[in-house]
């Protein structure tokens, strides 16, 4: 049986990983993977997410299993967090939400509900996306397509572009979309581009699906929000999947959540149900620690307001990284590339080619992705200034 394995190639991004991991030079730097690093080049262990762990082991409660859908305090905390406490949405039971394992457990299981109520619906993701989409969505049974988003010559979104695909598309066509902090480009619609967007997805009969992975990165928590609202009040069925990985950078307890907002208290109890099957028959229920915690955080009023102050930081000084870096571009004679300064998010895509990319690896340890795509998030005072200098040299040749 096992012959029938073939190797399948290795994940880009943990295969970059790897390279680095491998690599001897001590001033090398792994802008790859997409995590928030410190000054220190380390992962932060966020003092709000310390203190409501601190909290919980004293209590020393035992470990239960957790509902198939999940945390109770923790759906209630984070359907406040999207959609706002007081959001009639919520009041009307419109809205069904479950526990996942990370973003990646949301769209998968938001995935599996739409193939089994549309198992011939195509998936339209971005184009570029984060890499994940397409596999993730295949492997559940779709064909994927893609919109256009990014145009390389306006370094920005080609919006006429991405409207025309939408109205092109076939009713029942299910549409991924960032709803901040696009990965891998840094690119966002503005809240006008969103309202036409919002508006064609319902005009056609599209099905949206939300990924919001990083919010609170953009420009804050409900700045980076206001595009789920925009959705509610448009009136149309959508899904949402949501991670807090980056936002309480807890990246290996898996946690997040998946809502899908219905038109009725009905629909969203009928599909709630579906939605624990999927859940029952893969991994029967979420892990407690990691829903505890962000409970714990967002309920807290101090702890909220400690969580919301360092997200905040970690907000700025990405800002402050992307101009430090362009500044330090400009100190070397490369003035075109100001346009990281504008993008969102943890990401930035340099505009690099893939043999700038392989250049910067090969002869500066500065490890990115071959589309260009840098992790601006992982520098910091120590190594900014090589990377800077390494962009530069392999610009300059
Ligand atoms: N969606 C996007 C756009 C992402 O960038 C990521 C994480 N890189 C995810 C989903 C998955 O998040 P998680 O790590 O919580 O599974």
């Amino acid at each position: 049986l096992f012959d029938r394995a073939e190797l399948a190639p290795a994940d880009p991004i943990l295969g970059l990983t790897e390279a680095f991991n491998a690599d001897a030079r001590p001033e090398k730097v792994n802008l790859g993977v997409g995590v928030y690093l410190g000054e220190d080049g380390k992962l932060p262990l966020m003092a709000s997410v310390r203190e409501a762990e601190e909290r919980l082991v004293a209590q020393r409660k035992p470990k239960s299993y957790l509902g198939i859908d999940g945390m109770p305090a923790f759906r209630e905390a984070v359907r406040g967090l999207i959609f706002g406490t007081e959001a009639q949405v919520l009041a009307d039971a419109r809205v069904a939400t479950v526990q996942s394992l990370g973003g990646t457990g949301a769209l998968k299981v938001g995935a599996d509900l739409l193939h089994q109520l549309d198992p011939e619906a195509t998936v339209l993701i971005s184009d570029p996306s984060w890499e994940n989409h397409r596999a993730l969505f295949t492997r559940a049974g779709f064909k994927v397509e893609a919109y256009r988003y990014y145009d390389p010559e306006a370094k920005g979104i080609d919006f006429d572009g991405l409207l025309e695909d939408l109205r092109a598309a076939e009713p029942g066509t299910i549409v991924v979309l960032h709803a901040c902090c696009h990965n891998p480009t840094g690119y966002d619609l503005s809240l006008e581009q969103w309202d036409q967007i919002v508006a064609v997805l319902d005009e056609r009969g599209l099905v949206p699906f939300l990924d919001m992975a990083y919010q609170g990165f953009g420009f804050g928590i409900a700045e980076d929000g206001a595009v789920v609202a925009k959705f509610v009040a448009s009136g149309q069925d959508f899904l949402l999947s949501t991670s807090y990985s980056k936002s309480f950078s807890l990246y290996g307890e898996r946690i997040g959540s998946l809502s899908v907002v219905l038109g009725s208290a009905d629909s969203a109890k009928r599909v709630l149900s579906q939605l624990k099957i999927t859940i029952r028959t893969n991994y029967s229920n979420p892990p407690t620690l990691g829903a505890a915690l962000v409970a714990t955080v967002l309920t807290d009023p101090d702890l909220r307001a400690s969580w919301e102050t360092e997200l905040g930081g970690m907000r700025s000084r990405i800002k402050e990284l992307r101009q430090v870096l362009v500044d330090g571009l400009a100190a070397r004679g490369i003035q075109d590339m100001g346009f990281i300064a504008g993008q969102l998010g943890m990401f930035s895509y340099s505009g690099l080619t893939k043999d700038q990319m392989v250049a910067l690896r090969t002869e500066h340890a500065v490890y990115g992705l071959d589309s260009g795509r840098m992790c601006v998030a992982a520098l910091n005072t120590g190594n900014l200034d090589r990377v800077a200098g390494a962009i530069a040299s392999v610009r300059s040749k």
